[in-house]
């Protein structure tokens, strides 16, 4: 069927919608025709004006044929210039603003990714998400597949409409998740290893679930304790049923205390996942008949050393993915290094995505060095524990002060909750454990993140963006903020 009942759809195929979402790709006929009997008025868009596409088949798909993979491609605008203190070769800054194109629509680069872990996030609907300027989403595969299930989503017509999410998505390959039972840590970035070295290494108090092998991982399930198998073949099957813009390649998470040795043997078995992952991409690509293309990323992995993260993105730069994942443990220090490091070997057509990183400063050191978009759960976890992003670093609502306080979160911020709301009203939803706190206190937050980097995506535009970085660190951290 192809009655469309999504007002907001039509806004954005006739480029009326911001500037942020045009449409990468031209309307094909069939879509025009599509577009212009919706157009026509069947009266059904006046019915339910907000369903987003419910009944559209997804965009970008052609029925009867396979994905086409021209409806994925970046285009690089400005570049930072070269400097004596640029962390790649001969002094290259990768810094960079672009467009990521998708057949949801177009990710202006450098972007934040909010972290829909479950297709949603929590406590916001995605029409909000949308009013703070998100570009995407991420969603999380190992998630997904333990509920609803992968099919489900797939019957849904895949991630992006199964959430009513108009635009594009993302999902990540479930190795986090999955390896992190093994080492029983959730957290690798910026990670404290003093005295750590064992390859075995536990956290303390926390069972190993999970087991790799050269073939994939083992691991039960933390859901219901069933046992369940992750492979290449297995990840690359689940996210193409999810469906969303693009996925990653299923690679080993390693943490700061494995041996350099394991770290060796590590980045080789995710080189041959990763081929593994292409192969299976491309036969589900083929086989699976009017589907939108999803976009392929591979993951680089290699932690703290220099000589494995450039071999690891030599690796994956020599296999025809569609963009690069910086992935797996390093330290905060090097964060910067080592996205020159991996942009050094990677081809500047293939956008470099940042996995999970944490902090403001952080942000800074990734984009300056080459990082395109950056995803992260801080801002909405934080918020539910009522800590609170300003420029001024981060608080918390909690604070005794704040109970009487009648001003927004942040003065001058131009989100829902700080020009609606107090902070003694969300002081007082946190601590009842209403759950409008915990929307209201993530509403501020995730605009924050959004906002940072579209200013950030403007400095780097407008030739001014060590201004702004050294402007913005100064002030966030003058109070000695944390993350
Ligand atoms: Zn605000």
């Amino acid at each position: 069927m192809d009655i469309s009942t999504d007002a907001t759809t039509n806004t954005a195929k006739t480029g009326k919608h911001t500037t942020v979402r045009t449409r990468g790709s031209k309307e094909t006929p069939s879509e025009a025709t599509t577009h212009a009997r919706q157009q026509s008025g069947s009266g059904v868009s006046q019915l339910a004006p907000s369903t987003s596409g419910l009944l559209e088949r997804p965009r970008g798909s052609e029925p009867g044929k396979p994905g086409d993979r021209s409806q994925f491609y970046f285009e690089q605008h400005t570049r930072l210039s070269n400097t004596p203190e640029g962390k790649g070769r001969n002094g290259a800054r990768y810094g960079r603003t672009g467009v990521i194109h998708t057949p949801h629509g177009d990710i202006h680069t450098p972007a934040f990714v909010p972290v829909a872990t479950q297709a949603a996030m929590k406590g916001v609907l995605p029409e909000t998400m949308k009013e703070l300027n998100a570009q995407c989403l991420l969603s999380n595969a190992f998630h997904l597949f333990e509920r609803p299930g992968e099919d489900i989503i797939d019957e849904a017509g895949g991630l992006a409409r199964f959430e009513n999410w108009d635009g594009p998505t993302f999902t990540d390959s479930g190795g986090f998740q999955v390896l992190s039972l093994g080492a029983g840590f959730k957290k690798t970035l910026a990670m404290d290893v003093t005295g750590m070295k064992s390859d075995d290494v536990i956290a303390k108090g926390r069972e190993r679930k999970a087991f790799v092998d050269e073939d994939g991982v083992t691991f039960k399930s933390p859901l219901n304790g069933n046992k369940h198998r992750f492979s290449a073949e297995i990840s690359m099957g689940i996210q193409h049923k999810i469906g969303a813009d693009i996925m990653f390649a299923f690679d080993e998470l390693t943490t700061l205390m494995n041996t350099r040795g394991y770290q060796e043997q590590s980045i080789e078995r995710t080189f041959r996942w990763a081929k593994r992952c292409i192969a299976e991409h491309e036969r589900l690509t083929q086989a699976r008949l009017g589907k939108p293309y999803q976009a392929l990323y591979g993951v680089v992995q290699g932690a703290n050393y220099e000589d494995l993260r450039r071999r690891a993105a030599e690796q994956i730069a020599s296999l025809d993915f569609d963009g690069v994942g910086i992935g797996g443990a390093i330290e905060k220090r090097l964060i910067g290094d080592t996205c020159a490091w991996i942009c050094d070997a990677m081809p500047e057509s293939r956008p470099r995505h940042v996995l999970g990183i944490a902090a403001v400063d952080d942000i800074f050191a990734c984009v300056e060095n080459g990082g395109d978009t950056f995803d992260c759960v801080a801002p909405a976890r934080c918020a539910r524990n009522g800590a609170i992003y300003t420029r001024d670093g981060r608080y918390n609502i909690r604070r005794a002060a704040n109970k009487r306080d009648f001003g927004p979160l942040e003065e001058g911020c131009d989100c829902y909750t700080c020009t609606h709301y107090t902070r003694a009203y969300v002081d007082h939803l946190l601590r009842a454990g209403e759950m409008n706190g915990a929307t209201l206190a993530t509403i501020h937050n995730e605009r924050f993140f959004i906002r940072l980097l579209d200013d950030i995506r403007a400095s780097i535009d407008g030739g001014y963006f060590e201004k702004l970085r050294d402007e913005t660190l100064a002030r966030y951290y003058a109070h000695g903020s944390k993350g």
